[in-house]
């Protein structure tokens, strides 16, 4: 018998993974070719040659003990002094290796963090449409996900909404930029009326509340854009960071969480990180990976292949008629739903042409759809002509 809790969890589990799978029973059906699989945020481009590199120079030159032995819950602290000085040339900042904490991507990171701070019943506010997992992440430590506006035309945070949601009970916002599923990226002025809302809040309610920023895309920016350094804005921000997306190594389980000395009760949050780490069964993230990670600070998945995908899947769907927002980073497409039930097009796609794409329901956002086009050229290719039968048969 499974508890109560995990019931809920089962029935509500990711419609992303389940159409995922299937993807797989159609390509089994119909061959790989006829089916347009753009359900899930998995890279499709090899990881850059420089991390092949590293593992075999750390297990040809390494010692081997060292490569897969336990270490520090928080990390190495040979990897995490190198990140931080990565991140000092990067941001200005003054991190040291106390400030990193090594995760099993941004998803342990996120955990970690909300066992961290929350007790039962404490709030967690986002901004629609939002990662769906966070609900499950904060639904883990028993806290409430909280879902505030964003605004129609641009999608940055509605100042005025957060604001009405935020409560005595709020321990942390988290926010997503490059954004899954929307593809903006929030402007530093969007940001600074967010820092600036929470600092008052938080000296109103006498409690701080926690930014957490979750950067898996923070590398896949687009035409030059700006992904700002959020901890500069706001003192109490918490970075969660994975290599998932700029490495191209979702399966490896690698990030880290970097809290700077200078957030509220920046002693108890790290120490207790440290122990959610290893409490939470994670013990420490992958070992080899931490190590290939401090190798390979300036290696980067290949942008400009899902830019690539990025112009062709924009341009042909807009000239078919879609309403879609541009994307500046990340690598997904959030479209307008040509019907007001989203899920009855998705479902269209699927039946009629094997395009598979995401309901935004499921990103606590009905009526628009997700489109993940970090898959090959082709298949995007192979797919426009079915999405524009579509578009016609809805008369866009
Ligand atoms: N946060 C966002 C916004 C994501 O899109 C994802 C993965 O798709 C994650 C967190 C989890 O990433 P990771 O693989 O690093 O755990």
């Amino acid at each position: 018998m499974i508890s109560d809790k995990m019931k809920g969890f089962v029935a509500n589990s990711s419609a992303i993974r389940a159409m995922f799978e299937e993807g797989k029973k159609l390509a089994a059906q119909y061959g790989a070719d006829k089916v347009y699989d753009f359900s899930l945020g998995n890279p499709n481009i090899p990881a850059p040659p420089a991390v092949k590199d590293a593992i075999l120079e750390i297990l040809d030159k390494e010692d081997p003990v060292l490569v897969h032995g336990y270490m520090n819950n928080s990390g190495y602290d040979d990897v995490r002094d190198t990140l931080a000085a990565h991140l000092n040339a990067l941001y200005g900042t003054d991190y040291g290796k106390d400030n990193i904490v090594m995760t099993v991507g941004a998803a342990g990171g996120l955990n970690v963090i909300l066992k961290s701070i929350l007790n039962p019943g404490d709030e967690v506010l986002t901004v629609k449409p939002y990662f769906g997992e966070y609900r499950s992440y904060v639904g883990n430590f028993d806290g409430v996900l909280v879902e505030a506006a964003t605004d129609p035309e641009t999608f940055y945070p509605d100042i005025r909404d957060m604001e009405a949601k935020l409560s005595a009970r709020t321990r942390a916002v988290i926010l997503n930029t490059p954004n899954n599923p929307t593809g903006v990226i929030y402007p530093e002025s969007s940001l600074k009326e967010v820092a600036a809302l929470l600092k008052r809040k938080s000296e109103e309610f006498g409690a701080p509340i926690y930014l957490i920023s979750d950067e898996p895309y923070r590398e896949i920016a687009y035409d030059g854009a700006e992904v700002p350094w959020i901890p500069s804005l706001y003192r109490d921000t918490i970075v969660g960071y994975s290599y998932s997306k700029t490495l191209s190594l979702p399966g490896e389980r690698i990030g880290f969480l970097v809290i700077p000395s200078g957030l509220a009760d920046f002693a108890d949050v790290i120490a207790a990180a440290n122990v959610a780490n290893r409490i939470l069964g994670f013990v420490n993230a992958p070992s080899l990976m931490q190590r290939v990670a401090a190798r390979c600070c300036d290696a980067r998945a290949d942008v400009a292949y899902y830019d690539r995908n990025r112009t062709l899947l924009y341009e042909s769907l807009t000239r078919f008629g879609y309403t879609c927002v541009k994307p500046e980073g990340a690598f997904y497409l959030w479209v307008k739903s040509p019907e007001e039930d989203e899920r009855a097009f998705c479902a269209k796609c699927k039946e009629e042409e094997r395009i598979l794409i995401v309901p935004g329901r499921s990103f606590g956002c009905a009526g628009f759809v997700r489109i993940a086009y970090c898959v090959a050229y082709q298949t995007i290719e192979n797919a426009l002509p079915g999405f524009e039968r579509v578009a016609k048969s809805y008369g866009l």
